[in-house]
């Protein structure tokens, strides 16, 4: 996750940012079928699969829909999940305090979210993970920090290290085997909400024609809203310099069908997965674009180090070290400007790739429109249309601060304030490399959607990064895996306060 991406990957790409046709004002012309079930679940991927399987279990009537022509979503990509106190880890001799993970959790939202939905979540981790082995599931067998990048090792990585081996296919017989009546390619549209209550919804198959769902309840997972402009202009980002890097069927239909309803928007607080990278391309593919694979994500160019960072304006706005604790911070300043560069020199460059001199040599025979090398800065400015004057005053400060092994400005440590005076000069444009949404509809500790009052709308769920309520502003992959910790536990949680509702 760090730095893969999965366009092109998994079902029928929709390729870069394109969206599929809109949910929003859907109503359905001729509905050929009614389906009575006691729970509808909107999305066959991760957290969907375990909302599925959960209520197949408890013997509930389940209706499953999915979109595409696969299950899993972007779980084809998903690593791993994050879990205290399981047998994987008592065999390795791990041991964590689950107060340590609440606390710092709630300590790096700044207190926003909620602690008892963290602390049910934690508490009830190591209990997922045996379910999920109890489904059929399949871990590799190794628990770690994920990637030697986070602060407790709770990170159980699935066998194959990927969900499309261990998780996926064995979900998805699993809601086979308990009665799950699967519907693929069939993409829910609109709810039905009658009395205050959520009844059901209207779905459109591949033939375009509707079908119509009677349900006690509903419960969202369709993965967020990463391919939809409008949501992710509204959290901050600039579309133009999005890249998207998941699978396709991420529009925000859940988002919109509930928004429909009355349900209340998250989506300013929502978090994401998003590193920076330099370079676009509409198939963009991990490793198969030399400049990005060279430039990409988590490591060194994306993430600041001793490169000088600047805005659209030409100024120097940060320690550009600042991610090195979370790498998913990266991309956070990317909302507060409308573009972001990195400016280093020959000399930089040289260092960073001292024990990779075939990687100098593939960038110095690279023709990327989002990477300008000149032997002046006020050349390279010009490619990207960037005052130089401007820029020469920032070289000339962050020089000077260089100089004085101090960054009065931002704090940046000394040793990593090289300065940047040996021609040519580069400038790479930061684009964010998006691979998708965390959190959108507002959601109580049992899944269940909120309207405007905070008051739970009856028969609604939203699960999964439709409905995570984990984070504010960033994304805590320091914990790593908390994020598919949370698509299993809300979607059992889910699963579970529906079906007391429904025998009650
Ligand atoms: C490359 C990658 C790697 C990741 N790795 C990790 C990891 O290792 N650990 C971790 O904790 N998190 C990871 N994540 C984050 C997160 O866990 C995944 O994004 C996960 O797939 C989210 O699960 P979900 O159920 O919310 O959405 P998804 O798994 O994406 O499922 C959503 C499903 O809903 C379907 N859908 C959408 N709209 C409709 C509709 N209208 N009707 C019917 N179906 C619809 C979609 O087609 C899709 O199948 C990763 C994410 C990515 C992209």
């Amino acid at each position: 996750m760090a730095g893969v991406g999965l366009a092109g990957c998994g079902p029928t790409s929709a390729g870069s940012n394109a969206s599929q046709e809109d949910v929003a004002g859907y109503a359905p012309e001729e509905v050929v079928e009614t389906i009575d079930a006691d729970i509808a679940v909107v999305g066959l991927g991760m957290s969907g699969l375990a909302a599925a399987v959960q209520a197949g279990c408890n013997g509930d009537a389940v209706v499953g829909l999915e979109a595409t022509n696969v299950t899993g979503g972007n779980g084809i990509g998903v690593e791993g999940i994050f879990a205290v106190g399981t047998e994987l880890q008592k065999a390795a001799g791990i041991e964590i305090d689950p107060v340590e993970v609440v606390r710092t959790e709630l300590e790096e939202a700044q207190m926003v979210t909620d602690g008892a939905l963290w602390s049910r979540f934690v508490r009830a981790s190591g209990d997922n993970v045996s379910w999920l082995i109890e489904q059929g599931v399949k871990f590799s067998g190794v628990v770690d920090d994920y990637l030697g990048s986070g602060i407790v090792s709770g990170f159980h990585w699935f066998e194959g290290n990927v969900a499309s081996t261990g998780y996926i296919p064995q979900m998805t017989e699993r809601a086979k085997v308990l009665g799950v009546d699967i519907r693929m390619e069939t993409t829910a549209k609109k709810l039905i909400k009658e009395g205050g209550k959520v009844t059901g919804l209207y779905a459109q198959r591949k033939d375009g024609k509707a079908i119509r769902i009677n349900a006690k309840a509903v419960i969202l997972a369709t993965g967020g809203y990463a391919q939809s402009q409008e949501f992710m202009e509204e959290r901050g980002f600039n579309w133009e310099n999005v890249i998207y890097g998941g699978t396709p069927g991420h529009n925000g239909d859940g988002l919109k069908m509930a928004f429909e309803v009355g349900a209340r928007s998250f989506v300013k607080n929502s978090t994401f997965n998003c590193t920076n990278i330099c370079g676009r391309g509409d198939t963009f593919a991990w490793k198969a674009d030399p400049f990005t694979s060279i430039f990409c994500g988590a490591g060194m160019f994306g993430t600041g180090g001793n490169q000088l960072w600047v805005n659209q304006d030409a100024a120097r706005f940060i320690n550009e070290n600042f991610a090195a604790a979370n790498f998913e911070m990266q991309s956070v300043p990317a909302m507060t400007h409308r573009a972001l560069y990195s400016v280093f020199d020959r000399a930089i460059l040289e260092t960073a790739f001292a024990q990779d001199p075939e990687s100098l040599e593939r960038i110095d025979s690279i023709n990327e429109p989002d990477l300008a090398v000149a032997d002046t800065l006020e050349e390279a400015a010009a490619h990207f249309e960037l005052d130089a004057a401007a820029l020469q005053a920032s070289v000339d400060r962050y020089n000077e601060l260089c100089e004085a092994k101090a960054d009065a400005d931002f704090g940046k440590p000394a040793e990593l304030m090289d300065p940047i005076k040996t021609p040519p000069y580069y400038i790479a444009k930061l684009n964010q490399y998006y691979l998708m949404s965390v959190g959108g509809i507002e959601c109580d500790i049992n899944a269940q959607a909120l309207d405007e009052a905070k008051r739970p709308i009856e028969g609604l769920y939203a699960v999964g990064t439709d409905g995570c309520m984990l984070y504010r502003n960033i994304y805590t992959i320091n914990v790593g895996g908390t994020c598919n910790g949370n698509n299993v536990n809300s979607g059992r949680t889910a699963a579970n306060h529906a079906h007391s509702t429904i025998t009650s």
